[in-house]
């Protein structure tokens, strides 16, 4: 991926050695008008029509977007294409990013690993983590203030970001803080973790979550918004690719057999043409083919994702009714030092794997796939969404689960649980089928199953998904939602609450 150029905006006096760095994401503008040709007319008109109000209740303000990082993880991803569209249609939509200390980020992961219901380290969540968590984004303030008009808009991103909200009143900005971390039901630790954020977001004048079951209590309804997340239809995640193309890169990437003929070229971010290149690490007992029917999961090597249940129902529910492959992907976890719990989950997979009987073994391939070049890997996995015949998200929990957004665009169906933003995205029956109890693996398999021997019905369901996802889930979309919020709170009044510094 092209390296991004960063501007350091601001840098707020030090004390104590704490840094903290206030820097300016540059993103390249992209216009709307590629999905004049991807939305149906009535959806086009809206996006027209909401063009042209974004003319004028955005004149001369900026809306600035801020978190801690410009690359790595799903919120970076969707702020790139979104603040690039937006800027693309002329709004001065600005993406900032925070930076703190070790000790800093140190508590923010402790709060990210409560609230997804996990102890993290264990440590404490006192008074003295308050201080650290507040330290540095002290300085940040100062950094912002100094650009920020009360015209303006803010979206404050996730739990890094939240000491911010009562800092940045002064601005006389409206504020809103978003979170897109969420629990259909959170456990003790994601509610002290959700204690221990009330006293900064409750200032906000509007507290965004992906979905209703994710707002956990002490923000009143009126400063509540739902907006879900989306997917861009043009990124090298999603970009259309040519069935030969799609052939090419999984030969290429080594996950087909074969020479796959052609080039294996994409088009990067940028425009300029990609080639992939590395290979994908495979553990495998048999090689792969254009013509076999596959069904695929891609994901994070993560319990919570169940890859074990995804082998051992396809081994016992799907390998004797179909002659299937199953392919299981996620990053390499080469970098096991970061990410250690993943180097530890595959190799629990490769277990159950090597336990399978020969012949289910032989089609069921581990991949691995390669992460140097990010737009290489996100190609891979757009190709190798493209090739299944069934998409599976066998989740245990989930936030909302983009790579099932992603699949419904490539008019996949798609077989998933029915947990947080899936059932959301999914209509049962209808744009794809979700098993009510992630552990049923019979009901998991019979699914498969059923698509694998019903390619006309898997047609009609991924036919319907990718309308879903395209009314549904695509940037335009979630750029309306925004548009909304923004024009209810302009119309309000600053809420007196904004003005009083709890911290
Ligand atoms: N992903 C990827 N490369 C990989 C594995 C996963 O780009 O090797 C992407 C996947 O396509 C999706 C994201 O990582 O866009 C995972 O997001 P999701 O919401 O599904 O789950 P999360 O990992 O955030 O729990």
């Amino acid at each position: 991926m092209p390296e991004d150029r960063r501007e350091q905006a601001g840098e707020g006096p030090r004390d104590g050695g704490v840094p903290a760095r206030v820097e300016r994401v540059q993103v390249r503008p992209q216009s709307l008008e590629r999905f004049r040709d991807v939305l149906p007319a009535a959806r086009w008109r809206r996006v027209e029509d909401a063009l042209a109000r974004a003319g004028s209740v955005l004149t001369d303000r900026v809306v600035w977007n801020v978190n801690s990082t410009a690359r790595g993880g799903g919120v970076a991803e969707m702020l790139r294409s979104l603040i690039g569209y937006a800027r693309g249609a002329g709004v001065d939509a600005r993406w900032m990013t925070i930076s703190g200390d070790a000790r800093f980020f140190e508590v923010t992961k402790r709060l990210h690993n409560r609230l997804h219901g996990s102890p993290g380290d264990g440590g404490p969540l006192g008074t003295s983590e308050r201080a650290v968590y507040e330290a540095p984004l002290r300085r940040c303030a100062d950094a912002l203030l100094e650009q920020m008009r009360s015209r303006d808009l803010v979206v404050l991103h996730d739990p890094q970001t939240a000491p911010l909200v009562p800092l940045l009143a002064d601005s006389g900005a409206r504020i809103a803080w978003r979170s897109h971390i969420g629990q259909d039901t959170p456990n003790a630790l994601a509610l002290e973790a959700w204690r221990f954020l009330l006293p900064y977001v409750q200032h906000a004048d509007v507290c965004i979550f992906s979905r209703q079951a994710y707002a956990w209590g002490g923000i009143e309804t009126g400063r509540l918004a739902f907006i879900h997340p989306s997917i861009d239809a043009f990124s090298v995640k999603n970009q259309e690719l040519d069935p030969d193309d799609v052939l090419a890169i999984l030969a290429a990437a080594g996950i087909l057999d074969g020479a796959g003929g052609g080039p294996a070229k994409f088009s990067r971010a940028d425009e300029t043409p990609g080639l992939v290149q590395r290979r994908t690490q495979l553990v495998e007992a048999g090689r792969l083919r254009a013509a076999t029917q596959v069904a695929v999961q891609v994901s994070r090597w993560d319990r919570l994702k169940d890859p074990l249940g995804v082998v051992e129902g396809f081994a016992a529910h799907v390998a004797a009714d179909s002659p299937a492959h199953l392919v299981l992907a996620g990053a390499e976890t080469g970098a096991v030092a970061d990410d250690p719990e993943g180097a530890e989950v595959l190799a629990e997979v490769e277990q159950a794997w090597t336990r399978l009987d020969p012949g289910t073994r032989e089609r069921v391939h581990l991949a691995c796939l390669p992460m140097e070049d990010a737009e290489e890997n996100a190609v891979i996995v757009n190709a190798l969404q493209r090739h299944a015949s069934v998409v599976c998200q066998k989740s245990i929990a989930e936030g909302f689960g983009l790579t099932v957004a992603e699949a419904m665009w490539k008019a996949r169906p798609v077989v998933a649980t029915r947990v947080g933003g899936i059932q959301d995205q999914i209509v049962h029956g209808v744009s794809g089928y979700l098993i009510d109890d992630p552990r049923d693996l019979a009901e998991f398999g019979a699914a498969i199953t059923a698509f694998l021997n019903e390619p006309a019905t898997a047609a009609k369901v991924g036919a319907r998904a990718r309308r879903r996802a395209r009314d549904k889930f695509l940037g335009p979309d979630h750029l309306i939602h925004y548009l909304r919020l923004f024009e209810r709170l302009l119309k309000e009044k600053p809420s007196a609450k904004k003005l009083a510094r709890p911290v």
